[in-house]
This record gives structure tokens, C-alpha cells and sequence, in this order.
């Protein structure tokens, strides 16, 4: 599995659609100061179901959106789309090819696609985790993460390892069961009310 293509409409300095292939191996990006190398980075994260402005770099979630230069109007929407080799099925996808997209207008509101088709954020990150290409802070590495890295606390080094190795999907897993029960306990509490309410008629009824 590697990444094949990056699509990118709209976001931060990629105005006009710019289409980005790669190949298997070492692909290095070069150019000067500012225009925009960390920004092919960034819209990767971000098409991964990335949520923090913060780590994009900006202060909102549509920050990320093009805001226009001296020759073009700001765009009104931004749009990426990640396509990976996946010959290997090392995303647990059934097809040889897998797309992940992400979409964003004015509004704040994301819209991700999976091989075309809407799914929800939760979808992504699943798929992410499982397939191990990870939002975390090491698979994609921006500038100054490596000494946070270094500095990081036991907790960070935790969640870093959590990632790593796999184990994070099943964190997440519990997390999302454990409400799911929360719920269902709930559930029960109100049934059980109402049992008690009725009961009580039957007699009477019977
Ligand atoms: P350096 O080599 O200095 O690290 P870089 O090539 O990595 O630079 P980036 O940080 O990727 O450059 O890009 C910065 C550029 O992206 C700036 O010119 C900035 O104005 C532009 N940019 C960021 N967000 C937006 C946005 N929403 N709309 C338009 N341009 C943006």
C-alpha cells in the first residue's frame, strides 16, 4: 500500500486543481520559502480525518479553505482527495485501489468519501487505524514535531506507542462501547420504571 495520488482543490495556497502522483519509494518536494511544500503535507492529514485546526495551522476549521490573492478570489470550498495503492489489501477495503476524500465549505462542515461514496468521519478513522496509515504525529511529521517528539511526556510516548502498534483502534473501540452500554443501562433504568408502573394494573386487569 502506498500513496498514489493527491487531488487538491481549494486548499490553502492550491487554488485551481492540482493533481500530484507519486511513486513507489522517495519523493521529495522542493521549493522556496512559502510556497506551499507543507501544505501538500498538511492536506494530507487533513484528508485522514485531521481535527485540529491547531495542526493544520490555522485557527479554524475552514481556515484551510483558499482566501484569495491579489489575482484570484478566495475559493469557496476546499477539497482533497488521497488515492493509495492498495494491492496489497493492507486497507481493509475490498478493491485494488482506495480513495479517501474530504471537502469543506465556508460553513465548517466536512464531507468524506470513501471510494465515492459519502461516509461518516468515524468510517475514516476506523479504516485509517486499521490499515495503520494513521493521522498521528508520526506518520505524518511537520516541522517542530520531531522535538516534541523528544520532549514528549510519558503520556504522549503512551499514546504514541498505542498508535504504533495497533492498539489505539481498540481504545477507541471500547471507548465507543462503553457509551454504547452507558446508553443501554439507561435504557434498562427507563423499562424498568415502566415495568413497575404497570405491574401493579395487571392484577386488576387479569
Ligand atoms: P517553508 O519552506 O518556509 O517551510 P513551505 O513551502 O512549506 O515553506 P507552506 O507553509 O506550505 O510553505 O505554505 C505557506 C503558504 O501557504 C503561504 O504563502 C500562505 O500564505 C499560504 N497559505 C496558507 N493557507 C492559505 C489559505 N487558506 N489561502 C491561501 N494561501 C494560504
Amino acid at each position: 500500500m502506498y500513496l498514489k495520488r493527491l487531488e487538491i482543490q481549494g486548499f490553502k495556497s492550491f487554488a485551481r486543481k492540482t493533481t500530484l502522483e507519486f511513486e513507489q519509494g522517495i519523493t521529495a518536494i522542493v521549493g522556496p520559502n512559502g510556497s506551499g511544500k507543507s501544505n501538500v503535507a498538511d492536506c494530507l492529514r487533513w484528508v485522514l480525518g485531521e481535527q485540529s485546526a491547531k495542526l493544520m495551522r490555522g485557527k479554524k476549521s475552514d481556515d484551510v479553505i483558499f482566501a484569495g490573492s491579489d489575482k484570484k478570489v478566495r475559493a469557496g470550498f476546499a477539497e482533497v482527495v488521497a488515492t493509495f495503492d492498495n494491492r496489497d489489501h493492507k486497507i481493509p477495503v475490498d478493491s485494488s485501489e482506495v480513495s479517501i476524500g474530504r471537502r469543506i465549505d465556508r460553513s465548517g462542515e466536512s464531507e468524506y468519501l470513501l471510494n465515492g461514496q459519502r461516509v461518516r468521519l468515524l468510517d475514516i478513522v476506523d479504516l485509517v487505524l486499521k490499515s495503520n496509515i494513521g493521522t498521528s504525529r508520526y506518520t505524518v511529521i511537520g516541522q517542530g514535531t520531531i522535538d516534541q517528539m523528544i520532549l514528549a511526556g510519558p503520556n504522549e510516548v503512551k499514546n504514541l506507542l498505542d498508535e504504533a502498534s495497533g492498539v489505539k483502534t481498540y481504545y477507541i473501540r471500547r471507548e465507543k462501547t462503553l457509551r454504547r452500554l452507558d446508553q443501554t443501562a439507561q435504557n434498562l433504568m427507563r423499562a424498568e420504571d415502566l415495568v413497575a408502573e404497570i405491574e401493579p394494573r395487571l392484577k386488576s386487569l387479569r
